[in-house]
């Protein structure tokens, strides 16, 4: 019997480890495969209060470091399944089940996908949802990113010391990205196509050009490009506890101010969870408020 089960190792959930390890509670943090989550493919993070400017992989590193010197147990498996209506939650694996007095939910959340013809059969020949991860293979190459948030505005940014041309297609004529971010993309050579969105994605083996239609004007036109970076926005990785802990109607789980679910010691964290700001730091407050409220509720409830 474990104390504390965390699913997902991004800035929610292992803040969440290094509060309850701390607590003197035995935890156990599944990942599936590497630490940080979204966090550990962003290039630089430079609004984590105290570090001026770190890469999110390093972040990612350093937490799960700091969170396995507390005694946290990572495990590297797929949660497929949960049983959380009784006192003691079973967590399931393709191979093996875990008891804990308590579940944190911290999946976190995944990038969206545009749904035009084309996206698809090109996905890793020339269509990416990672501009620090395939960045790379588009240097001196002419990409197009589509999105007009803090994570298309960054990409676009970073893209931009890499390529020879970066295109910015927003389907409006304003940002939604933070005002710092506007201001450093204006003055980085990006071109911005505004009131666009892409059509279709075409080419024979990688993308060669993408077709956009301006939504004021109806008009139809090709856009050379060798990349198209897709950044619109993401989902909730929610599907496992769909029809077990209550969420809004696109899946991001409710809770309240403790990150308490529907679920007697069941907690959402991070991404995962219905709120206002999607932010490392703010992932890390959930994960820290719930550990606080998973160790309370433990230490006032008898177990057998
Ligand atoms: P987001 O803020 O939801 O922005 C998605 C963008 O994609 C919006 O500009 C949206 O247009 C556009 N869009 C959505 N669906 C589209 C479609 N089908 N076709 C074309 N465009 C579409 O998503 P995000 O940028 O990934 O950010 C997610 C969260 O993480 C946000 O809370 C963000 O603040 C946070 N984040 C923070 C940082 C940072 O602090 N440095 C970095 C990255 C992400 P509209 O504007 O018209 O809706």
């Amino acid at each position: 019997m474990n104390d504390i089960i965390i699913i997902g190792g991004g800035p929610a959930g292992l803040t969440a480890a290094i509060y309850s390890s701390r607590g003197g509670m035995n935890t156990v943090l599944f990942e599936q495969f590497y630490p940080g989550g979204q966090m550990s493919s962003t290039h630089l993070i430079e609004n984590y209060p105290g570090i001026e400017s770190v890469s999110g992989m390093e972040l990612a590193i350093t937490m799960e470091k700091q969170a396995k010197s507390f005694g946290v147990s990572i495990v590297n498996e797929e949660v497929t399944s949960l049983e959380l209506d009784s006192v003691n939650k079973l967590v399931k694996t393709p191979n093996n089940s875990y008891m804990s007095k308590t579940v944190i939910l911290a999946m976190g959340a995944s990038p969206k996908g545009l749904g035009v013809p084309g996206e698809d059969r090109f996905r890793g020949s020339g269509v990416s949802y990672c501009a620090t991860c395939d960045g790379g293979f588009f240097r001196n190459k002419t990409t197009a990113v589509i999105g007009g948030g803090n994570t298309a505005v960054e990409d676009a940014i970073y893209l931009s010391k890499l390529c020879k041309k970066v295109y910015l297609v927003h389907r409006r004529d304003s940002l939604r990205a933070e005002k710092a971010l506007q201001d450093a993309a204006l003055s980085s050579g990006i071109e911005f196509i505004w009131n666009s969105v892409v059509d279709e994605i075409m080419g024979t083996e990688n993308v060669e050009n993408i077709v956009l239609k301006n939504i004021r004007t109806e008009e139809t036109s090709n856009l050379a490009v060798d990349g198209v970076f897709v950044a619109v926005g993401t989902a909730p990785n929610s599907k496992i506890v769909r029809g077990l802990v209550d969420m809004n109607e696109y899946g991001y789980i409710h809770t309240d101010e403790n990150m308490l679910t529907n679920m007697f010691g069941v907690y959402a964290v991070g991404d995962v969870r219905d709120k206002p700001i999607r932010q490392v730091v703010a992932a890390a407050s959930d994960g820290a408020t719930a550990a606080q409220a998973a160790v309370r509720y433990i230490n006032e409830h008898q177990w057998a």
